[in-house]
């Protein structure tokens, strides 16, 4: 390589030579628009034809699950090569993968070097199941029950790398093409790591590409999106994905949910109330799910499920009773079944479906508010020392 002669001449001779080629962009989780964009810019197709040319490169994305431009057999042989040139479909890396007693899959995806999410497979006995995905890794928030809040934040998922780990399981299972009629995946939730609403706009572009009639086509009535309370992103919510929501709520009070979730500081219980009352679209055929995580000693008693009923009354809603998952350093305990058993009968004599979550593939802590990977953020002091000059060697 020849010397770079500028005044940092040594400096950039160094990054030049440790420079990779320029990766070539993943067409795997763009938006219909950006694909069709990126097909014109590097060549494949010209402006007349780009509609078409991307719905068919969609189709073999997000309906067959092509990995490979050699599938696109529809596609004629020299525009394939150019794709392949141009483009990549392939999937992130799995760091590990991870099967429990009660058929529950985790994996460990490894986005970029050192940013790792979880995503949980939940089969069901009905022959339908869910993919709980992570929107972020990590929290910034801190409820004092989960386990992803002691990670603290170490950045927010691409709406590219939400999708991903909807086709990291589907090709696990085996499910595509989409179509295939004894699919498992058939629900997505939003219960994996971190907060969707403080990372709404690829939430939202993720569901616009999930939910595409024809690609993966799942359903944005099977789509739920759980929040910890960001009131003032609820409507957005609504009006942007018509996702189903559910609200993590947990307690009656207050001062108790100050501090099993402190968000509750910013947003108490009467406004994050009244925000559910307005949530776009709420009515009894799409009910809001108020998540309740059972807490020994904590809020789980006859007076806590009837306060609850209270606090709901009116609003078209179902509940779920999360027994507390346990994780090392858990400052908390399960409550006893007969506790959860009186306290869903109190909220099913109030009229309320109030179904106790099956607790599953706690064995791999894989369960709710069980997820932590290693990510972490790059201390300071590593990314000065990254960004610092290079001395003479
Ligand atoms: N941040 C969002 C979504 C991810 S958490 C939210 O808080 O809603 C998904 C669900 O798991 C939430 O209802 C959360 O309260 C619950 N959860 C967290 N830790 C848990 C634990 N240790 N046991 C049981 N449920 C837990
Ligand atoms: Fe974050 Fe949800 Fe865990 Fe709270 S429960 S720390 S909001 S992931």
């Amino acid at each position: 390589m020849q010397p770079a002669f500028t005044p940092h001449g040594l400096t950039l001779t160094l990054l030049l030579d440790h420079a990779s080629p320029p990766a070539r962009p993943n067409l795997a989780g763009m938006t219909r628009d950006e694909l069709r964009a990126a097909l014109v810019a590097a060549g494949v197709a010209d402006a007349g034809k780009a509609r078409m040319r991307a719905g068919q490169v969609w189709r073999w994305i997000h309906h067959y699950g092509a990995t490979d431009f050699a599938r696109m057999t529809d596609i004629a042989k020299p525009t394939r090569a150019a794709l392949a040139q141009a483009f990549t479909l392939a999937r992130p890396a799995i760091a590990s993968r991870q099967e429990s007693g009660d058929g529950v899959v985790k994996w460990l995806i490894e986005f970029a070097p050192g940013v790792q999410a979880e995503t949980v497979f939940i089969p069901d006995v009905a022959g339908s199941g869910a993919l709980c995905v992570s929107s972020q890794v990590g929290c910034t928030l801190n409820c004092t029950f989960c386990h992803t809040g002691t990670q603290g934040l170490v950045r927010n998922l691409a709406a590219a790398e939400i999708v991903a780990q909807v086709q990291v399981a589907r090709d696990d299972l085996h499910e595509w093409p989409t179509s295939r009629e004894d699919r498992r995946l058939t629900n997505v939730v939003f219960m994996g790591m971190g907060e969707p609403l403080y990372n709404l706009d690829n939430v939202a572009t993720a569901l616009d590409i999930i939910s595409d009639n024809e690609g993966i086509a799942i359903s944005r009535r099977r789509i739920t999106v759980s929040t910890s309370g960001v009131v003032p992103q609820l409507k957005a919510l609504g009006e942007r994905t018509g996702a189903m929501l559910a609200v993590s709520l947990h307690a009656t009070r207050d001062e108790l949910r100050d501090v099993l979730a402190p968000i509750n500081r910013r947003y108490p219980i009467a406004e994050l109330m009244a925000a559910v009352r307005a949530y776009p679209g709420l009515g009894n055929a799409r009910r809001v799910t108020f998540e309740y995580v059972m807490l020994k000693g904590v809020n789980d008693t006859a007076a806590d499920a009837r306060a609850l009923v209270k606090l709901i009354a009116g609003i078209p809603a179902k509940l779920n009773l999360i027994p507390f998952n346990p994780w090392p350093g858990a400052p908390y305990e399960c409550s006893d079944w007969s506790a959860i058993e009186a306290f869903a009968a109190i909220l099913n004599r109030a009229g309320y479906a109030a179904p106790i979550r099956r607790p599953r593939g706690r064995d791999i802590l894989a369960a709710c508010g069980q997820l932590r990977s290693q990510s972490a953020k790059p201390r300071a002091s590593a990314l000065r020392r990254m960004a610092a000059p290079a001395g003479p060697s």
